[in-house]
């Protein structure tokens, strides 16, 4: 098994075809990242593979530089409306992304690439499958469609790759994913990508794979270790005040991920940053396809050096030198903690993440810190500090730690039993959370 550290794996010694190595060349790439170079090897072996990994770790030429390969080994004549790869990803801005990518590594092969995503007209989508593309990168809702009018057969399919695999459930895709699969090959290799593996992609994962192996880059831990991540308890009304603060103690002109639970409060917390003279945009699932690809191509190109978005929206973000992540508000699910702070300190680089925690949102931050498994350095240098007290790490059952994290109702402060099982310097010698 190869290591972060492993300098000895080359693309060559993994035996990708001269071709694709010009085509990282290009790209300057010089070493295969850990999940490239623990995949790639059982891929080009034909194997089906489970990788846990999450975007930014380089999966998706851990998937697509192999399976270029492949294709080109066994060369075979276009075919109208079929095609050999397909890539189902949950959002379009993933499915583009990939699709660029897929390109890039094929652009010494006469691979041809078809993409198919909702939102957009279908006729070009149509002619493009009509060619006979070798690989298809769609999400599932369009994708259905287009083969329920017969524009698209997977009779010839040989390889299936399942990207995001928890995000396409979580966002309610396994039926579509469940039709998809069902008109496949049962010959083929198929592979599955997912960041996390509750039972229900582990249950998914044994029916659409056969005699996997599993590739598992601990993407959480390392990008954990890079990232400063600190909490700023803070009440609700003061959270815009508290971003200018945070904006310009921290951005320092870097590209800046805001999150935000929901779409209206994405483009109340834009609008607000507007108005005080940032310039800043917000991308959500409301936002027509137009605005969201404006919007992260300003992003991208540094016009608008602050983003706004929700959680699904953010998902096909793959903007590189992201100095800075804040958490607007905490997430209902902790995992997507993970993925949000992972938006920054990509390829190696270090990142901040500062999240906001007002009353209501101390579970929230405890479900976090129990997931990482580590606080969140409590930041009490901001003039808006909050008044409740912060929670725990608390690794006992839920049904004993009820009512073990105060909420201060009262507004002044919590009980401080926090502080025996937090002695770190910050606990001690007063609440550090009060308002000054
Ligand atoms: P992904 O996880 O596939 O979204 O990739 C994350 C980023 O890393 C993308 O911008 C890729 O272009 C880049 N990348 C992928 N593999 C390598 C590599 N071996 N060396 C340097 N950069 C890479």
């Amino acid at each position: 098994m190869h290591t972060d550290t492993d300098t000895s794996v080359t693309f060559a010694s993994l035996s990708l075809s001269a071709p694709l190595q010009r085509a990282l060349a290009d790209k300057g790439y010089v070493r295969p990242s850990p999940i490239q170079a623990q995949a790639i090897p059982h891929l080009l072996q034909g194997r089906d593979l489970i990788g846990l990994a999450q975007t930014g770790t380089g999966k998706t030429a851990a998937f697509s530089l192999p399976l270029l390969d492949l294709l080109q080994r066994r060369p075979a004549a276009p075919q109208p409306r079929r095609c050999r790869v397909l890539v189902l990803t949950p959002t379009r801005e993933l499915a583009i992304q990939i699709a660029e990518s897929v390109e890039g590594y094929g652009r010494h092969l006469r691979v041809r690439c078809a993409l198919v995503f909702g939102g957009v007209g279908e006729q070009p989508q149509i002619r493009a499958l009509a060619a006979g593309p070798d690989i298809v990168v769609a999400t599932p809702g369009r994708l259905l469609d287009l083969m329920q009018q017969g524009h698209l057969h997977l009779d010839r399919t040989e390889f299936f790759v399942l990207d995001e695999a928890d995000r396409m459930l979580d966002m309610g895709f396994a039926p579509d994913v469940g039709r998809i699969v069902a008109r496949l090959p049962k010959h083929r290799q198929s592979l599955l990508f997912s960041a996390t593996m509750p039972s229900s992609i582990r249950d998914l994962a044994n029916r659409l794979l056969t005699n996997p192996v599993t590739v598992e880059i601990a993407q959480a831990g390392t990008t954990a270790d890079r990232i400063e991540q600190t909490v700023c308890f803070v009440d609700r009304p003061d959270k815009h005040r508290l971003l200018l603060h945070v904006l310009n103690r921290h951005a320092a002109g870097q590209r800046t991920l805001v999150f935000s639970r929901t779409k209206h409060g994405a483009d109340k917390i834009a609008r607000n940053l507007v108005r005080d003279g940032v310039r800043a945009a917000a991308i959500h699932g409301n936002k027509g396809q137009g605005a969201r690809q404006r919007a992260l191509g300003e992003f991208r190109d540094g016009i608008v050096p602050v983003l706004v978005a929700t959680d699904i929206a953010a998902r096909g973000i793959d903007v590189s030198e992201i100095g800075l992540v804040v958490n607007y508000d905490l997430p209902e699910e902790p995992e997507a903690y993970v993925h949000r702070i992972g938006r920054t300190a990509r390829a190696g680089a270090s990142g901040r993440a500062v999240a906001f925690c007002d009353r209501e949102e101390h579970a929230l931050l405890r479900d976090i810190q129990r997931l990482i498994r580590r606080p969140l350095t409590p930041d009490t240098d901001h003039p808006f500090a909050g008044r409740g007290a912060p929670p725990t790490v608390d690794h006992r059952p839920p049904a004993s730690r009820s009512r073990t994290t105060p909420s201060a109702p009262n507004g002044h402060g919590g009980r401080p039993s926090f502080r025996h099982r937090h002695p770190s310097p910050l606990h001690r010698g007063g609440n550090p959370y009060r308002a000054r």
